[in-house]
């Protein structure tokens, strides 16, 4: 998960107004969840609510905060949709689960973790059929190689989202990864980034 999201930084970092970012990793474990919610991430009372009470009375620092958990199959985030991104002083949660492969979980991992940052408002000012309000709008499935392979935003909705929007290739995903952002994802963080 630490190469996944340094990759993903660093291409941030060289493509937009963001100029820091430090990733900081803590093996305190929380001990949310059991095996018995293996699928409760987003739904009711699930892990992201848990983790979210869990940093809550600590005063977290500004930024994104990830737990990854085998307990979860998929992944949730608070968005940072109307001002609430961890680009404009605020720290948000975000889960990720580790039950998928690893190349699915480290895309999940990213994808998580940009939702904390993206404020779909911002990037609505730019384009509004540009982005839908759960920002999937923004990955594609990439053309070519040895497979047709997702980005991060649009992994798990390789189906709809990623045909989506103005970063779409129109072509069928291939069960591959890719941890590449796309245009889109880069110009909306950079979007975001000047605006705070
Ligand atoms: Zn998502």
């Amino acid at each position: 998960m630490q190469s996944a999201l340094e990759s993903a930084c660093d291409e941030l970092y060289n493509n937009t107004a963001i100029d820091y970012y430090e990733i900081a990793i803590t093996y305190d474990h929380p001990s949310l969840g059991n095996d018995s919610d293996s699928t409760t991430g987003c739904n009711g009372y699930g892990m992201l609510d848990r983790f979210n009470d869990y940093l809550n009375p600590k005063n977290p620092p500004v930024g994104s905060h990830l737990l990854v958990t085998d307990y979860i199959q998929n992944g949730c985030a608070n968005k940072g949709n109307n001002g609430s991104t961890v680009l404009n002083g605020n720290w948000q949660p975000a889960v990720v689960g580790t039950e998928f492969p690893k190349e699915v979980w480290k895309n999940g991992g990213i994808h998580e973790v940009l939702h904390n940052c993206l404020d779909k408002s911002v990037i609505e000012d730019y384009d509004s059929t540009y982005i839908d309000e759960s920002h999937h709008d923004l990955g594609k499935v990439y053309c070519g190689g040895l497979a047709n392979n997702t980005s991060p935003m649009s992994t798990g909705y390789e189906n709809d989202a990623a045909d989506r929007g103005h970063c779409s290739d129109g072509c069928v995903f291939e069960q591959a990864y890719t941890t590449n952002l796309t245009s889109c994802t880069v110009e909306s963080i950079d979007q975001i980034a000047n605006q705070y």
